[in-house]
This record gives structure tokens, C-alpha cells and sequence, in this order.
């Protein structure tokens, strides 16, 4: 392990979001230390289901999304290493006609950004996906949504940061944020003090908790999701798909990512008390997609809040890798799903299933951008889901916050103070 005294620029947490950042940092000539309390893309980032997705995202979000796309598209060349990176499209199926509807009035964000997003009919859906066999009224397409190796892309931005000079410190928690007179001064480290004018929180989801530490309030909760991987099949579909009883992403091998895409889990935690005002409107309009449990995140959560406890005095120490079990009910809707649509290909077996907790805001979009009541403190995180598509913009755009003092896209949206002004439109996006 690398030892670090002092550097421009600390990050916390070597997720896709924070390695971005790193390299972006890196080759504007900042001198970086980015720690990460277990490996790099331990959590969300290499557990996600690959999508890079522009369409149905929350208007703000939107431009973002396309400059993103606009990154990924050179991204493998700009970082010397294979992706796996396809531009294919992007596909939402809807199960009701008010599911069309609402896809039907998302076109008129589509087309404010000249974007080639259009809605398929019936005929259209089973044209663009070989023998898949369902009766659906209506999707959303658009061409330019592309999809990833999420295992690949976290590690690649960090190698590519790391022969820029960055310090890439793994197996190594920040424990805490230290200020002086309000100011941010470093880091409190497992390896020792950071002396650092500015620090990064790309810390997924434990970043409310850090921000804690220093007064910070940043409501976030995590949802669970179950992925499954398949045997290979014959190309079944390009594009990245959505629809209620499966969402699917076929890889390079021919294998395939497979959701059920009609629920997902949520344990509750101690945190669901504190923000629950906040979730509020979150919960009551995905409330037919979000499955509530009580399980070892309570237990756990719960002796968190003794203090004593490793996990009250070290909580950062205590899981170095977030890896929560895969929901079995998941894993055998999506496969129930698989066979119901590709009845051809219904002896596709599972080879492999995981889970991944994802980080929420109140309203499904990040905090990107400085704290204003503490000098130093920038935040990326809370990306609720669109992480892995956004990363490579939002570690630009972290590097321009904290090199040039503004950055190159308009981030006053996802400023944190819009949850305690009221300044927050709530959950906007489709998908
Ligand atoms: C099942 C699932 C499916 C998803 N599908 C998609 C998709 O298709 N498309 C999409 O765009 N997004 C998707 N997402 C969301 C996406 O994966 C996330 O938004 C994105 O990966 C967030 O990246 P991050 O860097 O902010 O967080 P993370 O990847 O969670 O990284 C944060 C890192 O910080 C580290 N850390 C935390 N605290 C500390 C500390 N104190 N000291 C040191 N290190 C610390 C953690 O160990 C962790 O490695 C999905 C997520 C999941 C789980």
C-alpha cells in the first residue's frame, strides 16, 4: 500500500463516479489520492446491468446524458482499454397504454435535444427482437443509448489515472473529513492524516454517512437489485431492453444480463426513519415496483448506532465491499420472464446471480458539485440508478469544478442544497 501525506485532491471511493474523477483530475495536472475502502468497482459499479441509457431520464439529467454518450463514445481509446462498449440503442417496453402515454410525452425532451427517440409499435418491438413472442402496447427507442462491461469500466478509469500520477490507495476506508474553521483540510485515513484543500465524496452508498461526519446533511437511501447472468444464447437483441417482465442486456459472449423488471427490493434500514419525509414522494410513486423487507441491514444497521461497536466507531472499515444477497424470487421471475418472451431459448440456465444496493436521492437525480457551507467539500454522488451512464461526466465535471471553480454544463440542478431550500421538483424520470 501506497502511503500519501499530502495531494491536491482527495476522493473518496473508487467507483466509477470516483476514478472518473481521479483520471480527469489526473490529466489536468492535479496531483490525486483516491481511496477506496475495499476494490475499486466493488460496489454499484461493477454490479450494475451495463445500460447507458439517455432516454427517459429526468429532463435536467438529460444533457449530462448525451455529453456522457458523447464521452463513452471515445472512451475506450481515450483510456487504452477494451469496454466492451456498443452503441446499439436502447429500448423501454411499455406494459399499459398509459405506459405509451407518458413514453408518448417524453418525445418532446427527446426532440428538444434533437435526439432519434421515437415510440415503437407492437409489430415494430418483435421486428427488433427476433422470436420474442408478447403482445405489448408500445416502447421507447432510442438509437444512441448504448451499454458497457461495468466490471471493466471503474478499473480502466483508475489504471489510466493511476500512469497520470494518481495515488489509487485500495483496502484503505477514509474514517472521516476533516475541517478547520469550517474549511475542508483532508482526510482521516486507515494508513494515517491527508492533508488535502479539497476532498471528493464519491463515496456511492455510504456518502450520507460520511457526510455526517462533518455536519453534512445529504438524504440517501439504496434499493436492492438482482441481476442474473445466463448461458449463451443465439443474438437475441442489440439494444439494452426494458420491459415489465424482464429487462435484459445480451453481452459480447452471447451470454445475458436478466432482470425481472417489475420490482425491486428495498431493506429497511435505521436511515428510513431519519429521511423518510424526504422519500416520501419517491415511495408513493414507485410504490408498485418497490418490495419492502426487514433483514440483516436493519440488525446491522441497528447495532450501527451503538457506540462501541466496530460498526458505530469504524463503520467504514467494518464492510469493506457491500455485497448483499441475490433475492431468489428475482432470479426465477426473470428467468420465468426470459422463457415467456424467447420461448426458443427457455433452456438458458443461470450461471450466476448477485445483488447490488443502489444509492437514491428523494429525487432520482445526483448531487454533483460544491458544499457551500464547507469550503473544499465537493459531492458526486446519489446517482439513484444512472450512475454507470453518467460516470464518465460527472468525473469531467468534478475535475472542472474543482480545477477551474465552474463547470462546462449547468450542475445548479443537482446543487445539494436544493432538499433543504425546496428548490427539489421531486421524482421526474420514466425509467
Ligand atoms: C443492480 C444495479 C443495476 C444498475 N444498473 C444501472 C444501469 O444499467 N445504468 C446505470 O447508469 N446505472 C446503473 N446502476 C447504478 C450505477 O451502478 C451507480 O449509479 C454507479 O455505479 C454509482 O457509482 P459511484 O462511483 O457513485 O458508487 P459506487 O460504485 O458504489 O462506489 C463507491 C465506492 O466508495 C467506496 N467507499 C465508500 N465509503 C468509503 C470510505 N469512507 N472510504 C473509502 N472508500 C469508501 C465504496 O467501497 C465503493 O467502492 C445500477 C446499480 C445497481 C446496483
Amino acid at each position: 500500500m501506497s502511503t500519501v501525506r499530502d495531494a491536491d485532491v482527495v476522493i473518496v471511493g473508487g467507483g466509477i463516479v470516483g476514478a472518473a474523477s481521479a483520471y480527469f483530475l489526473a490529466k489536468h495536472g492535479a496531483r490525486v489520492a483516491l481511496f477506496e475502502k475495499g476494490v475499486v468497482a466493488g460496489e454499484q459499479s461493477s454490479r450494475n446491468w451495463g445500460f447507458v441509457r439517455i432516454m427517459g431520464r429526468d429532463p435536467f439529467e438529460v444533457p449530462l446524458a448525451i455529453e456522457s454518450v458523447r464521452l463513452w463514445q471515445t472512451l475506450e481509446a481515450e483510456l487504452g482499454a477494451d469496454l466492451e462498449w456498443r452503441q446499439a440503442g436502447g429500448m423501454a417496453v411499455a406494459g399499459t397504454e398509459a405506459g405509451v402515454a407518458a413514453y408518448e410525452r417524453w418525445l418532446d425532451v427527446g426532440r428538444q435535444y434533437q435526439l432519434p427517440v421515437r415510440v415503437l409499435s407492437n409489430r415494430e418491438i418483435r421486428d427488433a427482437l427476433p422470436g420474442a413472442e408478447g403482445s405489448w402496447p408500445g416502447a421507447l427507442y432510442n438509437a444512441t443509448d448504448g451499454q458497457a462491461e461495468p466490471a471493466k469500466v471503474a478499473p480502466a478509469f483508475a489504471e489510466a489515472a493511476r500512469r497520470l500520477g494518481a495515488h489509487i490507495i485500495t483496502g484503505c476506508a477514509v474514517d472521516a473529513i476533516e475541517r478547520t474553521g469550517g474549511a475542508v483540510t483532508g482526510v482521516l485515513t486507515e494508513q494515517g492524516p491527508v492533508r488535502a484543500p479539497t476532498v471528493v465524496c464519491a463515496a456511492g452508498a455510504w456518502s450520507s454517512r460520511l457526510l455526517s461526519g462533518v455536519g453534512v446533511a445529504m438524504p440517501q437511501l439504496a434499493i436492492r437489485g438482482t441481476v442474473a447472468r445466463t448461458t449463451p444464447v443465439r443474438a437475441i437483441a442489440g439494444a439494452g431492453v426494458w420491459a415489465p417482465e424482464l429487462a435484459f442486456r445480451q453481452r459480447r459472449d452471447g451470454t445475458l444480463n436478466i432482470v425481472d423488471g417489475s420490482f425491486f427490493d428495498y431493506d429497511l434500514v435505521p436511515a428510513t426513519l431519519r429521511w423518510a419525509k424526504d422519500f416520501r414522494p419517491m415511495w408513493n410513486v414507485f410504490k408498485s415496483y418497490i418490495r419492502f423487507g426487514v433483514g440483516a441491514p436493519l440488525v446491522e444497521g441497528l447495532i450501527g448506532l451503538v457506540p462501541g461497536t466496530a460498526r458505530h466507531d469504524r463503520p467504514f472499515r467494518t464492510t469493506r465491499v457491500l455485497d448483499p444477497p441475490a433475492r431468489g424470487e428475482r432470479v426465477a421471475n426473470a428467468l420465468a420472464g426470459l422463457a415467456r418472451v424467447f420461448p426458443d431459448i427457455r433452456d438458458a440456465a443461470i450461471t450466476r446471480s448477485w445483488a447490488g444496493f443502489i444509492d437514491m436521492t428523494p429525487d432520482m437525480i445526483p448531487v454533483i458539485g460544491p458544499v457551500s457551507e464547507a469550503p473544499g467539500l465537493v459531492v458526486a454522488s446519489g446517482f439513484s440508478g444512472h450512475g454507470f451512464m453518467l460516470g464518465p461526466i460527472a468525473g469531467r465535471l468534478v475535475s472542472e469544478v474543482v480545477l477551474d471553480g465552474r463547470a462546462s454544463l449547468d450542475i445548479a440542478p443537482f446543487r445539494l442544497a436544493r432538499f433543504r431550500d425546496g428548490t427539489s421538483l421531486g421524482p421526474r424520470p420514466l425509467i
